[in-house]
């Protein structure tokens, strides 16, 4: 679909500060058509609000299956992290650290996608950078995807927008015309050959996983919802996407043990840890090679620990080509060479 995206990454980055502040968000060319027209059944019930992500992240990327093995065989299972939901009512819930987790047969369900590390990023023609939790492979300077065009390029960032218009649901796009005017959005329809929707069973075990063994996620929930999720508790849930069948609720143990080891080997040993020893550590006895495969466990604990420690000051985005490429990171091609 053709879109104006120079200057924007609005559908790969929170903006939502920018948006409390400076707009109320309601002119839009494509309203949800359910919150209008759909009165009864389950999109009434998604209109009102029910199923929540227990998360924040307002345009979170969800991977298929296929797509959670490309990245652990990869090695970057720290790119990735799972997304739960509240259930609309305790009989569609199971109960997992006080909380009614979304399930189906009593298995709690999740979507495995992208982690947003917060970089320094000025969208918007914004004059100044602001820190802002952004898509793991978003270039913070130039405001481009460091994996377009790779084999890893995730489908539902290739369809975006076109999934939203053909569910007649507002765009990212829409939403950044209307904070910030400007066009952005160029088509208002979906392309008549869209595929890839993968909606209700088509979902399941697809791009819809779902956990065998509940207990196991007792603290994971805790923990997703405070966002301190480890590297332990995402292996767990990659592990499950990676065994996962579509169409069905059949997982593979081989391809779950397979899932696990390869996702605590390529994992930041310490989770989420922000500890300014863990780079000197790394490099010093060669570690990291060994613990993280690819560039993006390392460059997100560098991001974090840089957020933690710049206190008001807001660094250029230029900065990236320190935190990222000399990590091992593409780059981007900039706007002009698309020109
Ligand atoms: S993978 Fe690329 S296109 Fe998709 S959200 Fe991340 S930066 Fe954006």
């Amino acid at each position: 679909m053709e879109v104006n995206c120079e200057g924007c990454a609005g559908c790969c980055l929170n903006w939502r500060p920018f948006y409390d502040t400076e707009t109320d968000g309601t002119a839009r060319r494509h309203r949800r058509a359910r919150i209008d027209t759909d009165t009864e059944g389950e999109g009434a019930a998604d209109a009102a609000g029910a199923r929540v992500p227990l998360d924040d992240d307002t345009n979170f990327v969800a991977l298929t299956r296929d797509e959670v093995r490309s990245f652990l065989e990869a090695g970057m299972a720290p790119a990735l992290t799972p997304r739960f939901w509240r259930a609309r009512d305790a009989a569609e819930g199971v109960e997992i650290d006080g909380r009614t987790v979304a399930a189906v047969a009593g298995r709690p369900v999740f979507f495995v996608g992208l982690r947003k590390p917060p970089k320094p990023v000025a969208p918007f023609d914004r004059e100044r950078p602001t820190w802002l939790p952004a898509c793991v492979f978003l270039d913070p300077e130039t405001l481009q995807c460091r994996i377009h065009g790779d084999d890893r390029f995730p489908d539902e960032c290739g369809s975006y927008p076109a999934h939203n218009l053909a569910l007649e649901q507002e765009t990212e796009c829409e939403r950044v015309e209307a904070a910030f005017g400007g066009r952005r959005l160029l088509e208002d329809s979906a392309p008549d050959d869209l595929d890839g929707l993968l909606l209700g069973t088509q979902a399941l075990g697809a791009k819809l996983f779902a956990h065998p063994r509940p207990a196991a996620l007792e603290g994971v929930i805790d923990r997703t919802a405070a966002g301190a999720l480890t590297s332990e508790d995402r292996a767990e849930c990659l592990a499950v996407a990676a065994a996962s069948s579509p169409g069905t609720l059949v997982t593979s143990d081989y391809h779950y043990e397979w899932g696990k080891e390869r996702a605590l080997e390529t994992a930041d040993a310490d989770g989420n840890s922000v500890d300014e020893s863990d780079d000197e550590r790394n490099s010093a006895d060669g570690s990291d090679d060994i613990r993280d495969e690819s560039w993006v466990g390392s460059a997100i604990r560098e991001w974090e620990r840089r957020r933690l420690t710049a206190g008001e000051t807001v660094p250029d985005p230029a900065i990236a080509a320190d935190v990222e490429e000399a990590r091992g990171a593409p780059t981007t091609p900039g706007w002009d060479a698309l020109e």
